[in-house]
């Protein structure tokens, strides 16, 4: 076999194990793949071939030995946010403060994944310290969408996306603090999980607001990202906010109907602003959904609208603390001088860009003495409100189905001078993070400009499983997983 893009996990780990065809052959082809396409979409900001080959050489041995307890997903490629560390391989963020930087371990995501056998093939662009919905934020350079590269693949994990959309990797991990796996998921037309707050380890992310932080995979498919997650899920004594929830192999052999389910459907997602086309799709995958045997029920989050506004007093307070470390002694840039405060402000001067300045100065306001309460302290509040909405609602619901984003992807530059504008394209995701439950993303249908449209299904805590086999029924169902874009 020499053409590994519509392959699926299942038939690439029967096809290794059978020695159909070697893990170096299904490297050496996403690599080649990467060398082909990755000039046009900039997807990578690091390449790592020769580990790679030698780790899939290392693996063909394995299958050669005749060994029966062979790990899961030996022998399969992946590629990571370069917000996660990797030993290694450089861990930019995405920023000129990190330029250089070489992490000397592994965050847990990656070393259970790694264990299981998976081979890193590079790490992906990300807007600097995952702060933006489209890699504009990049300090390096902006990732094109693969369908067309004239728009943003979304953010802030859009490099993982584009290069899962554009076949330069069969999977990708990405984070998601405030959308940042389901929107790009959405924009590029992939599966993207992001899983329960504290479901999967955060050690070895570079943070950036720890309460919404959270690991998550983008696929070709439910089935797919599904394998990934219940590896890289479970309790981690070196994150004491993971969760001792582990996740057994996910079967979704009998999803096929979805009889009992209840899938709540929001008022307050599909409001003006919303463009027409990804209303409509939405609306057509939920009758899909109900075909399937789920029964759909009108419901209400009320607080929607305020997400925007404590998402971004919350996340910018978090971050403002988590940045403080980046102070020119510990890691990556130093701008030399003999007074070591000049030295720290001109090292955090010149490797800060200007989004994640302006994120350290709303944090830092927000949590100064005199404004605390009313700004930081309320919207801890009206966290808690929102987190009820869903509670509320999934008294009655077992799952909530929105649109991931209220348009699909936009052309590069059309929200760089106007951040406000760009913190809007946040509104259907931020909910999810504030409220700490999990979201899948997954294609439903293409614009008039053939621009694929994403919907997500949100879950109760820890019901991951029930998104997989919701959307693995659909998209036995439907085809839209499974188009390309031709790059
Ligand atoms: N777009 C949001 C932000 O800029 C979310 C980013 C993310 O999830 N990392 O904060």
């Amino acid at each position: 076999m020499s053409n590994f893009l519509e392959t699926s996990l299942a038939e690439l780990q029967t096809g290794l194990r059978n020695r159909d065809f070697s893990s170096r052959e299904l490297t050496e082809f996403f690599l080649n793949r990467i060398d082909e396409k990755d000039g046009e979409i900039k997807a990578f900001l690091s390449l790592a071939p020769k580990k790679a080959l030698k780790k899939a050489e290392e693996a063909d041995k394995r299958f050669a030995s005749g060994d029966e307890n062979l790990p899961p997903l030996l022998g399969i490629p992946l590629a990571v946010k370069d917000v996660l560390a990797v030993e290694g391989l450089p861990a930019t963020a995405g920023s000129k403060i990190l330029e250089g930087f070489m992490p000397p371990y592994t965050s847990t995501a990656v070393s259970k994944l790694l264990d299981a056998g998976m081979i890193v093939l590079g790490k992906t662009n990300t807007d600097e310290f995952a702060m933006g919905s489209s890699t504009e934020n990049s300090a390096y350079f902006t990732s094109r969408n693969p369908w067309d590269t004239s728009r943003v693949p979304g953010g802030s994990s859009g490099g993982s996306a584009a290069s899962v959309a554009s076949q330069m990797a069969p999977f990708a991990l990405g984070t998601d603090t405030g959308g940042s796996v389901r929107q790009p998921a959405a924009f590029c037309g992939v599966t993207g999980l992001k899983p329960t707050y504290g479901r999967v380890s955060r050690y070895g992310l570079i943070a950036y607001g720890s309460s919404l932080d959270s690991v998550g995979v983008f696929g070709r498919s439910a089935a797919d990202s599904a394998a990934l997650f219940s590896v890289m899920a479970g309790k981690d004594p070196l994150d004491a906010t993971s969760l001792d929830m582990p996740v057994p192999e996910i079967n979704l052999n009998g999803s096929t109907n979805l009889k009992g389910m209840k899938i709540g459907v929001p008022k307050e997602y599909f409001v003006e602003g919303i463009q027409a086309a990804v209303e409509e799709k939405v609306r057509e995958a939920i009758k899909q959904f109900e075909s399937l045997g789920a029964e759909i029920i009108d419901v209400q989050l009320p607080h929607t609208q305020y997400a925007v506004p404590v998402y971004y007093l919350i996340a910018p307070a978090e971050a403002s603390a988590n940045l403080a470390r980046f102070d020119g002694v510990r890691y990556g840039l130093r701008v030399e001088n003999d007074d070591v405060i000049e030295m720290v402000k001109e090292s955090r001067g010149a490797g800060f860009g200007e989004e994640v300045k302006r994120r350290i100065m709303l944090g830092t306001y927000a949590l100064s003495s005199g404004y605390y309460d009313a700004y930081y302290g309320q919207a801890q509040k009206v966290r808690t409100l929102i987190q009820n909405d869903f509670l509320e609602v999934y008294k009655t619901v077992d799952m909530i189905a929105a649109p991931v984003a209220p348009t699909t992807a936009f052309k590069i530059g059309m929200h760089t001078d106007d951040p406000l504008a760009m913190y809007l394209e946040d509104v259907y995701t931020l909910p999810a993070n504030l409220a700490g439950v999990p979201g899948l993303a997954f294609p439903v249908g293409f614009d008039q400009k053939n621009l694929p449209i994403g919907m997500q299904l949100m879950g109760r805590h820890f019901e991951e499983e029930k998104l997989f086999h919701a959307v693995h029924a659909y998209q036995n169902d439907t085809n839209w997983h499974t188009k390309s874009p031709k790059v």
